[in-house]
């Protein structure tokens, strides 16, 4: 069983004529290492990434985080177990505007009263290239320094699995090769399981395997 186990996943939105089956029975297991989700716009990549997160509860299916079963979780529950083991990525990095770099990447240890491993902290600054910034504050960082703060604050409660939902969205294409090239690092680095939606090409080949999305299923799996 992978590190992420989905069986027989279904997640519908709408009723009768209007719905839409989003995820439409996906079985899938998922290991170390960094995997993109592709696909065309509509198949269920963002769907599905929410699913692996907890973000989204499944109509059907079991998906399993960790050897963790979601469906056992409320919601403050599933919080909790998402804070401390999985980190989320966004297309907006949603960093907070009145703390600065340090501040926000150590936000999700603050939120759960976990102590600060300082040295683990820099180390993470030190590999994105952010040692100089970390007195610094969201607005002064351009868009790439940006979603490198969110790479690091998802880092920082040394996650086994990070969800990263078209992390490289806002960015031009060097910025996005520079992130995506240090979400593949870190990756190796900590040992983690990086899940990656991306509708880019160029971005899906850079991971270890690429899952293709249709129509809310697996059309394909390629690996390298
Ligand atoms: P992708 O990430 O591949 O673009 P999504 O997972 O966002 O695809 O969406 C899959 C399908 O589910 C689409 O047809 C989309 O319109 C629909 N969908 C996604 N989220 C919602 C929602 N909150 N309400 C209604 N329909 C939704």
């Amino acid at each position: 069983m992978g590190i992420i186990h989905a069986e027989n996943l279904a997640k519908a939105f709408g009723q009768g004529q209007n719905e839409v089956r989003a995820i439409d029975g996906i079985s899938l297991d998922i290991n170390r290492g960094f995997h993109a989700i592709t696909g065309p716009s509509g198949s269920g990549k963002s769907t599905l990434l929410q699913l692996m997160g907890g973000l989204r509860v499944p109509d059907k299916g079991v998906i399993q985080v960790n050897g963790t079963d979601l469906s056992i979780f409320d919601d403050e529950e599933l919080a909790i177990f998402r804070r401390r083991n999985v980190g989320l990525i966004f297309r907006q990095y949603n960093l907070m505007p009145v703390l600065n770099v340090y501040e926000n990447i150590t936000f999700p240890l603050e939120l759960d009263s976990r102590t600060i491993d300082i040295e683990y902290i820099h180390r993470i600054a030190q590999l994105l290239d952010l040692e100089d910034k970390l007195t610094m504050f969201p607005k002064t960082l351009s868009s790439g320094e940006r979603q490198k703060v969110s790479i690091a604050r998802a880092l920082s409660t040394k996650p086994k699995v990070i969800l990263a939902d078209e992390p490289t969205g806002n960015l031009d294409t060097r910025a996005a090769l520079e992130v995506v090239g240090l979400l593949k690092m870190t990756c190796k680095e900590f040992k983690q399981t990086i899940v990656m939606v991306t509708h880019d090409k160029e971005m899906a080949e850079m991971a270890d395997q690429r899952i293709y999305l249709r129509d809310g299923k697996v059309e394909k799996i390629i690996r390298r």
